[in-house]
């Protein structure tokens, strides 16, 4: 077991994770750019596209890359500096490092290393859709991107096509109508989409609807920007063991008030469930 105390005094340096924004500059927060001024480095996804946000704040602070394809190498180099204590802030090209970008592995070996890890709040493009979608927003499960293999794809979504809480996924615009073929094809016509596009930007855009209807938009629309699309849970899956926490009593009430059965068929189904046999579900319902 670790603790982190993320302000106590310490001889290492910390790593910042800073949120940058989704597409509206404004979205930096006040924290975000202060902490970019003050820290040694900034590791960057894109050094060319974080210096347009350091031009647009007047922030001057040495720039690393820091991008899938060096990860392993610069981890370590990254580490070696946090031990050395240069304070580091970790950005990715827009919203939350780590968040289907870069980040994970630093974050992990500094924890490894007992080195602080500082996330700072802010634009993230699935929470920001989630609550203006007008889907549950809890439970919910992010996924990111899906398999771009369509038998991965099929695969992934048979996994998921159950699941009762909202689905999240990012989705490029040239593989979202296959993306929303495969869903209509595993999760059927019914199942309520939305779309949130170009989110905080000028032609924010959602779509709302069934999965068949957004398709039919996806199909005749001439897709631009950026995607995030989220899913409604199923709701004609019922939970396993709902009742667990119920009495017998209660899980019969529960079937002939919301199934509307009579006495006996609930007996029955109740019995069914709870793999018992019916006399001693009856047994206790005629008791009460
Ligand atoms: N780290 C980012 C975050 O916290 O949201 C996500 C980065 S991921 C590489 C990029 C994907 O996020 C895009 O393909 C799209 O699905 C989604 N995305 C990013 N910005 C968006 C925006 N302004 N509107 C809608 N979706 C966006």
């Amino acid at each position: 077991m670790k603790t982190q105390q993320s302000y106590a005094k310490n001889q290492l340096g910390t790593l910042y994770l800073v949120p940058t924004p989704i597409g509206n500059l404004d979205d930096m927060t006040f924290r975000a750019v202060q902490t970019l001024k003050d820290v040694d480095l900034i590791a960057c996804e894109d050094t060319r596209m974080t210096q347009k946000l350091l031009n647009h704040f007047e922030i001057d602070t040495t720039k690393v890359s820091y991008h899938e394809h060096n990860v392993h190498a610069q981890t370590n180099e990254l580490i070696r500096e946090l031990l050395d204590g240069k304070n580091i802030a970790q950005v990715s090209d827009a919203g939350m490092p780590s968040i289907s970008d870069p980040g994970v592995e630093l974050v992990a070996a500094a924890v490894a290393q007992n080195i602080p890890v500082v996330p700072l709040p802010g634009a993230n493009a699935a929470l920001t859709a989630l609550i203006a979608s007008g889907l549950a927003p809890q439970p919910f499960t992010f996924y990111g991107f899906l398999s771009r293999k369509k038998s991965e794809l099929n695969e992934e979504l048979n996994h998921l096509k159950d699941k009762t809480e909202t689905l999240m996924f990012y989705e490029s615009p040239h593989r979202l109508v296959r993306f929303l073929k495969e869903l209509v094809n595993v999760f059927g016509e019914e199942r309520k989409i939305v779309l949130a596009r170009e989110l905080t930007k000028r032609y924010e855009e959602f779509v709302r609807g069934t999965a068949k209807e957004v398709l039919d938009w996806a199909d005749k629309t001439e897709l631009r920007g950026e995607f995030v699309v989220l899913v409604a849970g199923n709701e004609e899956v019922e939970e396993e063991n709902y009742w667990e926490n119920w009495t017998v009593l209660e899980h019969i009430e529960y079937k002939m008030t919301y199934e509307k059965l009579s006495s006996k068929e609930a007996i029955k189904l109740v019995a069914k469930e709870r793999g018992v046999p019916k006399r001693e579900v009856y047994a206790e319902y005629h008791q009460k």
